[in-house]
């Protein structure tokens, strides 16, 4: 497979959000939830995380067009106890139902030490850092996942069952970046499979395999048949935890029942998020940082090492332009 000559466009993160704001606003959004998905879009993109920005948002597009996602949503967050919140996100993309609820989890977790929050009926489509990174810039440890679609094949298996269910973990370090993973529990997550067979690369081993069962490395291949979680039965193992968390302890729908009430539009379905938040200060004690930080320091020192998350904090650095494949920049254009 042949590289494919690859255009790209320059936009400032400023011009990206407007556009995309601009483009949600037109396509159904009130301005509260065109705001907080243009964000996210916009951090993503500052981040160098091309899967999970504006590449994302013609399947946003799709389902407010389809009538799947409320545009208008308003989330609403029970107090089941003191340490457990319930979101019910009203439908809406995920992003708003974040900005409703985060404030209050760690809010929660300040007080207690530790706070739950379960999201319902959201629209998930997004990276899972800027929820975890939220919590860990309030000097809390974050945790979250959430499930999807069937597209990857368990342990032993050849069809999907799994979703590419992502987990993320962000770690507070006040004189520092926090140390934060965001990773599919998929070898690979779909979206870089796609944007892999829109530029003509091919993949490494392990990725998937294609319609015939069989190992590939070419990702149009394997987006006909399935992708493969990492680290064989062990990837398999932590991506089952993530349908408990993010559908048995929430409430709402695992992989394969998401897949069974979806319209199939081309944007995400409804589905449940899992989020925690933990307080060192309160579960550790008050030398925690000092302690962490040591470790840290040692693990750095180790050659060829880098902490997860660097590379994207890296890149916020960057100058405020960022790449648009052109393509893609006519295609959210023409919704506006
Ligand atoms: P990557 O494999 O690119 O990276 C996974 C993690 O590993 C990152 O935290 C990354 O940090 C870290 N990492 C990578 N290389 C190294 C290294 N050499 N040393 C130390 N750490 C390293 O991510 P994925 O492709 O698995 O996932 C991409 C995104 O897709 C995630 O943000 C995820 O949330 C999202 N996703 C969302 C879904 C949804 O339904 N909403 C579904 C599936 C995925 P760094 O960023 O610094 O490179």
């Amino acid at each position: 497979m042949n590289d494919k000559k690859i255009k790209n466009k320059k936009l400032t993160l400023s011009e990206i959000k407007a556009l995309v704001f601009d483009i949600l606003k037109k396509q159904g959004c009130n301005e509260e939830n065109a705001n907080a998905l243009a964000r996210t879009i916009a951090k993503a993109e500052e981040d160098g995380a091309v899967s999970h920005g504006l590449f994302r948002l013609p399947g946003y597009v799709a389902s407010l067009q389809s009538g799947k996602v409320n545009g208008q949503a308003s989330p609403k967050i029970e107090y089941v106890s003191p340490v457990i919140l319930k979101c019910d996100a009203n439908n809406g993309f995920a992003s708003t139902a974040h900005e409703y609820s985060l404030p209050m989890l760690a809010k929660a977790a300040k007080k207690n030490g530790i706070s739950v929050l379960s999201i319902k009926g959201c629209f998930h489509f997004a990276a899972l850092w800027p929820e975890t990174e939220y919590l860990a810039k309030q000097n809390l440890v974050g945790f979250a996942c959430t499930a999807f679609k069937p597209s990857v094949a368990p342990a032993g298996a050849k069809e999907a069952f799994f979703g590419t269910n992502p987990i993320s973990m962000a770690w507070p370090r006040s004189n520092n970046d926090p140390v934060v993973f965001d990773m599919a529990t998929a070898t690979m997550a779909k979206g870089e499979v796609m944007i892999a067979a829109r530029d003509g690369h091919y993949l490494p081993d392990g990725v998937g395999l294609g319609e015939n069962g069989e190992p590939s490395n070419d990702p149009k291949e394997i987006l006909k048949g399935v992708l493969l979680p990492f680290g064989g039965y062990k990837g398999s193992a932590i991506s089952m935890m993530v349908e408990l968390f993010a559908a048995g302890l929430t409430g709402d729908v695992f992989s394969y029942e998401a897949q069974e009430n979806d319209n199939n539009d081309g944007g995400p379905p409804s589905g449940g998020e899992f989020i925690m938040a933990l307080n060192p200060e309160i579960i550790a004690g008050s030398n925690w940082e000092k302690h962490c930080d040591d470790f840290f320091q040692k693990l750095l020192s180790i050659d060829g090492v880098r902490l997860p998350g660097s590379r994207r904090h890296k890149n916020r650095l960057g100058d405020q332009y960022r790449s648009i494949n052109e393509e893609l920049l006519l295609k959210v254009k023409s919704f506006l």
